[in-house]
């Protein structure tokens, strides 16, 4: 019998990344808004897995279903680890990539290419009735541009060079992107372990 995955998201870009990542498997993905859950989910945990954790878990328990959700964010070493999960807010409007941008590019204003280190995470959780919600974790590491280059992706991915690439993720293809991303290392994770149950 076909098991169904519920995406804790309205996103169609997860949902489509998510269904083709697990086309393998005997699964079918659904978003949770058309499971029947309408809601949305406050994000407002200090961590990614937090995150990831509360919404898989909100779901899981509300349909009575597996489910899975992730969480991700930018993380500079320059900052702390800022704008990590404030990272679609960061300039103070949810989900305002250029404004994001701008103000990346102004805290980071002067500062050295070898101190421009970061990273993208990314956190998916899984969980399911009466079991413990695993997580699975994927990082890219890279530095911060001083431009923006390139027109393709989302976020911050235009001022995102990744280690060891010539071109930032806005400059390479979508399949190179999802070759090497922070998303696809944590979806592979999970891919492999939805095969084992
Ligand atoms: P969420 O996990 O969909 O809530 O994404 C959080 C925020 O992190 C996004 O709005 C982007 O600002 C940033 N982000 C996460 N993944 C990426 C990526 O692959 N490229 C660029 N920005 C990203």
């Amino acid at each position: 019998m076909t098991r169904i995955i519920v995406l804790a998201s309205r996103n169609e870009g997860k949902l489509t990344e998510l269904r083709s990542l697990l086309s393998s498997l005997d699964l079918s993905v659904v978003s949770s808004f058309d499971a029947g859950y309408k809601l949305s989910i406050a994000e407002n945990g200090t961590t990614f897995v937090e995150n990831a954790c509360t919404k898989a878990e909100t779901v899981s328990k509300a349909l009575d279903c597996w489910a899975v959700a992730d969480d991700s964010g930018l993380e500079v070493d320059y900052l702390q680890g800022m704008p990590g999960v404030h990272s679609a807010r960061y300039a103070g409007n949810q989900g305002d990539d250029s404004l994001n941008n701008e103000k990346l590019l102004s805290v980071l204003a002067g500062v050295h290419k070898e101190a421009r280190n970061a990273r993208f995470v990314s956190v998916i959780a899984l969980a399911r009735p009466l079991q413990k919600t695993v997580c699975f974790e994927g990082i890219c590491e890279g530095t911060i541009l001083t431009e923006l280059r390139g027109q393709g992706g989302f976020g911050y991915d235009a001022l995102f060079l990744p280690q060891g690439e010539q071109e930032s993720f806005a400059e390479m293809s979508a399949e190179r992107k999802n070759l090497i991303s922070h998303r696809a290392i944590a979806m592979a994770k999970l891919r492999e372990h939805l095969g084992k149950l």
